[in-house]
């Protein structure tokens, strides 16, 4: 039987997967957001557009 905290752990997994599976395209020299194709610098963290994060 499952309780509240072991379905929390199954969501966390799932919101892993799903960062996983997404990070930023290269384009030549730049990083570019996969949310918003906004271009930024090789330092970029986080989009300072969206504010999308890998
Ligand atoms: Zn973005």
């Amino acid at each position: 039987m499952a309780t509240a905290d072991d379905i929390f752990d199954e969501f966390l997994d799932e919101r892993g997967h799903e960062t996983e599976s997404q990070s930023w395209e290269q384009d030549y020299n730049k990083k570019r957001c996969p949310d918003c194709e906004g271009l930024h610098g090789p330092e970029a963290s986080s989009c300072t557009v969206c504010g999308w994060r890998p």
